[in-house]
């Protein structure tokens, strides 16, 4: 396997012995010892972690592993990033685990100077366990809190041992465990990084009360919260209800791709891309504000200001960030399949590290999807600031940033023609905001993409390119490919959407990211006015024949 190849191995089982000492593992509470009495090596074999892929890149430090694995030093007790700066350990002494769950698990602290809650997510392993990405997603949206694994395990299909099973092989630590790993990162994010009162850190980071998460810092840190905030040494202060956060990726991260992409789509008095950052009002369980994301590049991060009232939807908030700027992909897995593709390999090496761009809002996205069918990006974005600037509540707080996105309430009742709105269009968005209301559809919890998307489809107006693109941008389908697209058909030079269907076949499962490419290739081509297709045929006509074939324009 190569080095920069996938680290997951292939598919292994679990032995019977090992089965039964899980169970042992997964009851207790999360004690710091779970792997006592039980052989390391035998449990870790059966783990997907390829151990000298691990190995190298931790010698050399290698960012592009950040986060895919955890490292366990057996002299010191504490878990590192495989970029941790302190002295390299020999390799005896070392221990490695596919989530920082479990290396806490097996009773390793986490290390004080890498500080393993700042790595880059886990990223999504497709194909190998679609059920692991899908739960992870869920427990990224509190879904344990509401009813714990058994009801989890419920809402995708498959019985709670065996969704504990496909944890501990491919996390090395069971649901619960995983969760309460992530909340603990996030309280001690937030005593490192923000001035929160350590009253509100508690609440913000789910632990309910003081007592509870002064005791869980205390016994997974050996440290007090305030113990460690002295250590954070922050100088910075920061205006009331404003907090600054890194969200840590794995290099490389295209920035200018993103803004490029996000620039000329950002609906105006929502959004404003300037200046190298991306702004945007939003509002989340009733309360408002706005986020400000820039690139942090020094520290392979994105540098996130957060204005918020209510510091307990932080967690959400920075998760939806994260899936909005794409910032647990692995690139080294993605590059792979890319470049298998003449056309696509010459892009990748001129621009790497290219995501695919989430979106705060599932309606919002939906509903700027349908603004976009038939019309340029410029004319549905203008189109967008008429919705927004005609039915939007109006916010006030940063520069350019005038409303919030109408709500699906207030667009189910909405006068949408009196903007300018073709009529079928119009009725399409209201049917779309009805559903919403009325709990048909749900932009949040999917479990189920395909079963979603069926359900939208059967809104007049709502065809296979609107869904794929809503499943690439509001579902984070890694494959999902807006296939009736001009503009990629114009990139490859192709003719028919069948040509295109076989030619993206060798991109799975990373289509989404070939579409990125792909756009921008078009992007650039019609700026210089010398696209592969430009020279056969007028634009009009090529936008003719496409519409015969039911294609779209990315909006
Ligand atoms: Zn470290």
């Amino acid at each position: 396997m190569g080095y920069c190849g996938l680290i997951v191995r292939g598919k292994s089982r679990v032995p019977v012995s090992v089965k039964k000492k899980s169970k042992v593992l997964e009851r207790g509470p999360k004690t710091s010892n779970l792997f006592c009495g039980l052989d390391y090596h035998q449990f870790a074999k059966h783990m997907n972690l390829d151990w000298q892929v691990c190995s190298r890149a931790r010698l050399s430090r290698d960012a592009r592993f950040d986060g895919k694995f955890f490292i366990g030093v057996l002299t010191s007790r504490v878990y590192c990033r495989s970029i941790c700066p302190a002295p390299t350990a020999k390799e005896k002494n070392v221990r490695y685990f596919p989530s920082a769950a479990a290396a806490a698990e097996a009773g390793f602290r986490p290390c004080l100077r890498c500080r393993p809650e700042c790595s880059p997510g886990t990223p999504a392993w497709l194909g190998t366990s679609n059920t692991v990405s899908r739960a992870l997603r869920l427990i990224d949206e509190s879904a344990l809190e509401d009813g714990g694994v058994e009801v989890l395990a419920e809402r995708l299909g498959v019985g709670s041992r065996h969704l504990r099973r496909l944890f501990l092989r491919h996390l090395g630590a069971t649901p619960i465990a995983v969760a309460q790993t992530r909340r603990l990162q996030f309280a001690k994010k937030l005593i490192d990084e923000t001035r929160l009162p350590m009253t509100q850190v508690a609440l913000a980071s789910g632990f309910g009360c003081v007592r509870r998460f002064n005791a869980g810092i205390r016994k997974v840190y050996h440290r007090t919260p305030t113990q460690i905030r002295r250590l954070a040494r922050q100088t910075t202060i920061f205006p009331e209800n404003q907090y600054l956060f890194r969200l840590r990726f794995r290099p490389p991260y295209n920035w200018n791709g993103m803004l490029a992409f996000l620039a000329p789509r950002a609906t105006p008095g929502v959004e404003v891309v300037e200046l190298g950052s991306y702004r945007r009002s939003i509002s989340f369980h009733g309360s408002h504000g706005y986020v400000e994301v820039s690139l942090d590049e020094g520290n392979d991060a994105l540098a996130v200001r957060v204005q918020f009232g209510d510091p307990r939807s932080l967690f959400l908030i920075t998760e939806r960030i994260r899936a909005m700027f794409d910032l647990n992909a692995d690139w080294a897995d993605i590059v792979h399949s890319l470049r298998t593709d003449p056309v696509l390999a010459k892009r990748v090496e001129a621009e790497p590290g290219l995501r695919v761009p989430g979106c705060w809002n599932g309606f919002e996205l939906a509903t700027r999807a349908i603004l976009g069918q038939q019309v340029s990006v410029k004319g549905a974005t203008t189109l967008a600031g008429r919705l927004v600037r005609t039915f939007g509540q109006p916010f006030h707080g940063a520069s350019g940033l005038t409303h919030l996105f109408p709500t699906p309430e207030v667009l189910a009742k909405a006068k949408l023609a009196s903007i300018g709105l073709p009529r079928a269009r119009a009725d399409t968005i209201q049917a779309l905001a009805r559903m919403v209301c009325d709990g048909r559809i749900s932009f949040e919890g999917i479990v189920d993409s395909a079963d979603f998307l069926t359900r939208l489809c059967e809104i007049p107006g709502i065809g296979k390119w609107t869904a794929q693109y809503v499943a690439m941008r509001a579902l984070r389908e890694p494959d999902a490919f807006p296939c009736g697209d001009l503009g990629l058909l114009r990139a490859l030079d192709l003719e028919t959407l069948r040509e295109l269907e076989q030619r993206g076949d060798a991109w799975r499962p990373w289509r989404a990211y070939a579409a990125m490419y792909l756009w921008s290739i078009a992007s650039k081509s019609k700026a210089r006015g010398t696209g592969p297709l430009s020279s056969r045929a007028p634009k009009t006509s090529l936008r003719r024949t496409a519409s015969q074939q039911g294609v779209s324009v990315a909006v």
